[in-house]
């Protein structure tokens, strides 16, 4: 195979010809059950039908308007059709490409809003790796590292990790909010505080649902201080969690969200969403790209989301997330290096641990590549790179996911022996 760049780190070792629903096809026309969806995007599955049909139709009619010069339909239909999903009164957007750049416009607008500097991000959050999310993000030191200095004005605030810190969902909401409290008066006060970004679930640092007193508990401060609440929904958003947005978990709304990902399954798009007054305080000119909100991608995202709602994805997402975890379960009881299993609807993750506690992540590996011997391709997170994570796409069956189990089963069953 051709190599692309010696410093390309592949997680499988597929070269994909097609795709079709839960299953990719390699060059020699072997299956997997693909449980990355392209790390969480093809929501609907490999080529839907209708996302196709509608892009085909789109490529034939407007490939690109640039909506900053001249506005084209179907951008104002999706405005319209995420307006009724979105959490009310968010039903302005601004249109990217990708996570990394709506976390930036989010930050340009929190930053214009308020006047403010300082952004409160949390420990092990991933938000991109362009140097303004990348500031935000200490998922691992790979985004980081040697790329310094960083942009300045980023505090950042403990996630409740109760399982890594051998300690109860309560104790550590409680720790987390107190070290909260003790960072906006120690390290970034109120009044120079423009915004807190938190992720509904931690994805990259290693699939930890964020508890709903947690964030309930930031949506409090944000209230009593003046500071916007962004709910970095790359990953969470469009149904992945059960829900249509990660946070409706908690019960409570953020002031700015971010979308990508799922949104337009597979064609690149992201958006940032707030309300009329807010994002009338962004500055003439500070958002936008060249290819923000393209028309083909648009056209994907209108059919997605029809097909979301259609196909009814965010309760089968529910359904069947509460079908994986407990096939996954079963097979962590039967084997203690698994040492918790978590995770909302299809974002699920196994977090591997030697008896004495420490992250595996050797044992993680050897399962992630049995896994794709078997037939089930995964992706690994967290910190340690010992968690071990399933994301399939939206549609997947019970049958599917009793599938997935089976290979899961025996690809743990390997990596112990080996
Ligand atoms: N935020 C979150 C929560 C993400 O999971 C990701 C991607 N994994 C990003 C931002 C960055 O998105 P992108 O790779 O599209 O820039």
């Amino acid at each position: 195979m051709t190599e692309l760049s010696p410093a390309l780190k592949q997680a499988t070792p597929v070269l994909a010809a097609r795709g079709e629903g839960v299953y990719l096809f390699d060059e020699d026309d072997r299956r997997y059950l693909d449980f990355t969806a392209g790390i969480g995007v093809t929501s609907t599955g490999h080529c839907h039908p209708r996302v196709v049909e509608a892009a085909q139709n789109q490529v034939g009619t407007l490939i690109h308007g640039q909506y900053t010069t001249v506005m084209h339909r179907r951008l104002l239909e999706l405005t319209e059709r995420l307006g009724e999903v979105l959490p009310t009164g968010l039903d302005r957007l601004f249109y990217v490409n990708s996570g990394s750049e709506a976390v930036e416009a989010s930050v340009r607008l929190a930053r214009h809003a308020t006047g403010r500097q300082n952004i409160i991000a949390f420990s092990g959050g991933f938000h991109g790796r362009t140097m303004g999310a990348a500031a935000l993000t200490t998922s691992g030191v790979k985004v980081r590292a040697g790329i310094g200095p960083m942009m300045p004005g980023v505090a950042f605030a403990p996630f409740p990790e109760a399982y890594r810190h051998g300690t109860t969902e309560a104790a550590e909401v409680d720790r987390a909010l107190a070290e909260l409290d003790q960072l906006l008066m120690t390290t970034t006060s109120p009044k120079d505080t423009a915004a807190i970004i938190v992720e509904p679930v931690l994805g990259e640092g290693g699939y930890i649902p964020a508890p709903p007193r947690f964030l309930a508990g930031l949506r409090e401060r944000a209230d009593k201080h003046g500071i916007l609440l962004i709910a970095d929904e790359v990953q969470t958003g469009v149904g992945r969690t059960g829900a249509f947005w990660g946070h409706e978990h908690a019960g409570i709304g953020p002031d700015i969200l971010i979308t990508a990902k799922g949104l337009a399954s597979g064609f690149p798009l992201s958006a940032i969403a707030a309300g009329e007054e807010l994002m009338s305080k962004a500055w003439p000119g500070s958002q936008g790209g060249t290819y923000g909100g393209n028309a083909v991608a648009a056209a994907a995202a209108l059919a997605t989301l029809d097909v979301v709602r259609d196909e009814d994805l965010v309760g089968n997402a529910a359904e069947q997330g509460q079908r994986l975890i407990e096939g996954l379960r079963k097979v962590a009881a039967e084997h203690p290096v698994i040492g918790d299993v978590r995770g909302l609807g299809l974002m699920l993750g196994n977090e591997f641990t030697t008896s004495e506690g420490a992250p595996d992540a050797a044992t993680a590996a050897r399962a992630h590549a049995a896994a794709a011997e078997e037939g089930l391709l995964l992706l690994t997170c967290g910190p340690h790179g010992n968690v071990v994570r399933m994301i399939p796409p939206l549609i997947v069956t019970a049958a599917q996911v009793d599938e997935a189990v089976a290979c899961w089963s025996r690809a743990v069953a390997r990596a112990v022996a080996d």
